[in-house]
């Protein structure tokens, strides 16, 4: 048995024709567009070509996309400053502050200053916190992306078991919670967990986002399982998951690329949520 491939790029254009659609119909209804104020902090190169093509993304679909880039030497209370400044800004309706942030700045502060209806990442403690309690809000935009291309499979999900690995706050956990609301029954591995193959072999979804790279074996995988591979790691110069590939897809009957699976997927709930945002403020 081969799995069927879930494919990202693919996924993502259909998500990108509805949000044309609907941004155009906004447009005219209303004379106004969604916009999105990015902030970096310094001029990584690795940030600054991703954020180029977070640019391009919601250029793309009509979003008004602008980058403020601060430099290395910004304090926390500069940075807070503009973000606030941002948050009274009535035309913005989406900020996105970008990682990595320099050590001298908490990162969890500036993220809890980002207005909730604003944080379009989802990454501050009240988005969070209505996940957790499931009321509707910015999820963060990776676990969204994996949940769209789990139910793309069309598989009903309702009283599977699902392992996710990893239980980072802007991963595993989300993702976590996602799966519950799909009432799926849930397991959440990781670095201490005993017997992650013997977890993995009883699941009939297995996300993987650990940063381990082929680190799922074909041989864990419960025969027709559904494998969605969150992680992105370079080696030698080619990015691969935290899946090995080759071997799972041989057990699973669904199963994501990488890159082209998640990836692709997670830039476009990224402009889903502003234009969520933007629907609002109306
Ligand atoms: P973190 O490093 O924050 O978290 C990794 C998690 O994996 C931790 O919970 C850790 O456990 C667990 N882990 C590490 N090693 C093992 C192991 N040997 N066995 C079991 N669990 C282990 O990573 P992120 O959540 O930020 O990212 C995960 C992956 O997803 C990365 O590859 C990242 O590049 C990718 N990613 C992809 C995105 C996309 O759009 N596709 C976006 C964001 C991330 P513990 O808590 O015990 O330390």
């Amino acid at each position: 048995m081969s799995a069927q491939i879930l494919d990202g790029k693919l996924l993502a254009a259909k998500l990108k024709e509805q949000l044309i659609k609907e941004i155009t119909d906004l447009k005219a209804r209303s004379g106004k567009v969604p916009s999105i104020v990015s902030i970096v902090v310094g001029n990584d190169p690795s940030s600054l070509s991703y954020l180029a093509s977070q640019k391009r993304t919601a250029e793309s679909l009509g979003i008004q996309y602008e980058l403020r880039q601060l430099s290395l030497q910004t304090s926390e209370s500069d940075l807070l400053k503009v973000i606030l400044e941002l948050g009274h800004l009535e035309n913005v309706n989406g900020i996105i502050l970008n990682k990595p942030l320099p050590s001298s700045i908490n990162s969890a502060k500036c993220f809890d200053v980002i207005p909730e209806e604003k944080d379009i990442e989802g990454m501050n403690v009240l988005n969070l916190g209505r996940l957790f309690i499931g009321q509707i809000c910015s999820v963060p935009c990776t676990p969204a992306a994996a949940v769209e291309l789990l139910k793309s499979s069309g598989i009903p999900l309702k009283g599977k078991t699902a392992v996710v690995l990893g239980r980072s706050e802007i991963v595993g956990k989300p993702m976590a919670l996602l799966l519950l609301a799909e009432n799926m029954t849930v397991t959440i591995c990781h670095s201490k967990t005993n017997d992650l193959p013997g977890v993995v072999r009883s699941s009939d979804v297995v996300v993987a986002a650990i940063g381990k790279p082929l680190f799922v074996k074909g041989d864990w995988i419960k025969p027709g399982a559904i494998v969605i591979d969150v992680g992105i790691n370079q080696v030698d110069g080619k990015i691969v998951g935290d899946v090995d590939f080759e071997s799972c897809k041989e057990k699973a009957s669904f199963i994501t690329p990488v890159p082209g699976g998640v990836g692709p997927v997670t830039s476009v709930m990224l402009m889903k949520n502003v234009v969520e945002v933007f629907k609002q403020s109306l």
